[in-house]
């Protein structure tokens, strides 16, 4: 992981936030490089399981919701983890991950100890024990409108220190009105950045309904950001408090959950090999811990360097979601007239957490000389590089900056003229370019030019004029 963390800062994947000002925990920027990985990602996605399908819709939703969505949906309720506290550090912790274990299946946060007895503090390593689990909602909070809570209970707090020492009863009296004012008016104002993006898709599932005139089977996909103010947040970008899902919601007839329900295991996997991820493995989620609406659960795992953990997830939540939404059946099916509530499998992928797994996956050392990163090529922020040989001789720079602009025209190309060619070759490998391209004083007279592959490190002379044909075709 270290490794993995120092190349993301030092060629651009990834940095630290806010690190100008000492930086925010756990909170991540994606740089120049990160950001073209990122969205050949997103690309890839969208691509495979919306463009390339006829049942499969894009949405994109907005990120604060009304927060009757999240008390519909059981998040204002149930979306939280216990927290605990060490009663010598005041270290917090997630309680399940200290042995605590959930043991209401409707996921309230009702627990008992697990029976592995008293815990030291994983942090300061004394058994003096623990608070008693407290739940604690994952939602982030915030005010919508000119209005400022925070500021008015300040106000409010200094006016009632004042008229205490004023022993002004009065006083006192407007106090305690103001403040049920202002709990209204928190209460009328409050929202919340969305946990998920899965529920605007339940949300707006008439919309799509109407506007598209889609039969079942068919799916909403949704590709964006979900915040959650999580306890232990960690190990480089695995788990933050922002961060970014892809998500669709197949809705269909009841009869079909378990056919349904293979097809999309079966596409996880596939999804899976085409970027790359080889050590992924299933967790079939026992009924004890999936959702109560849960019929069949699976979790993806991957192996991490800090231990096999989710990467993705696969659920069938019945008609939960739309039952919630919806008083009345959204749905009504053209032969039978019949009206119900489709039912859902939910495929899910988290987009950081893919990053995380394909770097890993991509990255090799094993070669003293070299560090590589075998990315697909669809993944890959460059495709190619173009490199004039030496940088002092005009015409060689002038000949490779004219492929070099060819190129760009139909493919992520980067210019690297800087050190040698070792260097450069170097360079490209520790970011994944496919393809290097070196114009050399023998292109000056034969018109062609040096392509060098990442993986091979084999060097093959391409004529300039099918050098763009030659490219496409390796690299598709
Ligand atoms: P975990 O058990 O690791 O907290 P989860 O089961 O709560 O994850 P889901 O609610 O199923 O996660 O979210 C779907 C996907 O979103 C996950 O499979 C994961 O890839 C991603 N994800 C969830 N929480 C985070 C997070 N805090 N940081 C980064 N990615 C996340």
């Amino acid at each position: 992981m270290d490794k993995i963390v120092s190349l993301c800062k030092r060629r651009g994947f990834v940095f630290p936030g806010s690190e100008t000002y000492g930086g925010l925990a756990n909170s991540w920027d994606y740089g120049p490089l990160g950001v073209e990985l990122k969205n050949n990602i997103k690309n890839l996605w969208w691509g495979k399981f919306v463009h390339q399908r006829e049942d499969v819709l894009g949405l994109d939703a907005a990120l604060i919701m009304n927060s009757r969505v999240w008390r519909a949906s059981g998040h204002l309720e149930n979306f939280s983890d216990a927290l605990i506290e060490c009663k010598s550090c005041h270290q917090r912790f997630k309680a399940e991950d200290l042995g605590y274990q959930k043991d209401d299946q409707s996921g309230n946060t009702f627990l008992k100890i697990f029976t592995d007895g008293n815990r030291n503090c994983p942090n300061c390593g004394k058994d003096i024990g623990f608070t008693s689990p407290e739940k604690f909602n994952l939602m982030f909070q915030t005010f919508i409108g000119p209005t400022d809570p925070l500021n008015n209970l300040f106000s409010l707090w200094l006016d009632f220190q004042k008229s205490e020492k004023n022993k002004d009863k009065f006083g006192k009296e407007k106090i305690s009105e103001e403040i049920n004012n202002l709990f209204k008016n928190i209460m009328e104002t409050l929202v919340f950045l969305r946990p998920e993006t899965a529920q605007a898709m339940f949300v707006d599932f008439k919309n799509v309904l109407d506007s598209s005139r889609k039969q079942l089977p068919f799916g909403v996909a949704q590709i964006g950001k979900a915040f959650r103010n999580e306890i232990t947040p960690g190990n480089f970008i695995f788990r933050t408090r922002e961060f970014e899902q892809m998500e669709i919601e197949y809705f269909i007839k009841e009869s079909e959950w378990e056919k349904s329900f293979d097809y999309w295991r079966e596409q996880m996997f596939l999804w899976a090999k085409d970027i790359g991820i080889k050590k992924m493995h299933e967790f079939e989620v026992p009924e004890g811990e999936r959702a109560h609406y849960s019929k069949r659960t699976i979790d993806f795992e991957y192996d991490f360097p800090f231990g096999r953990k989710e990467l993705y997830g696969l659920a069938y939540r019945g008609d939960f979601d739309l039952r919630n939404h919806f008083k009345n059946p959204p749905y009504r099916d053209p032969e039978t007239n019949e009206e119900f509530w489709p039912h859902v499998i939910e495929p899910t992928w988290g987009v950081d957490r893919t990053i995380l797994a394909v770097l890993l996956e991509a990255y090799d050392d094993s070669n003293k000389e070299r560090i590589v990163l075998h990315l697909k090529s669809s993944l890959a922020p460059f495709k190619i590089a173009v490199f004039p040989l030496l940088r002092n001789k005009p015409e060689l720079v002038e000949g490779a900056r004219k492929v070099f602009k060819d190129l760009k025209k139909s493919f992520s190309v980067t210019w690297d003229d800087r050190g040698n060619i070792g260097k450069r070759y170097f360079s490209q490998d520790e970011i994944g370019t496919p393809y290097c391209v070196t114009f050399d004083f023998d292109s000056l007279n034969d018109k062609a030019v040096t392509v060098r592959d990442r993986d091979t490190m084999e060097q093959e002379r391409v004529a300039i004029s099918e050098l763009p044909d030659y490219l496409e075709a390796k690299l598709s």
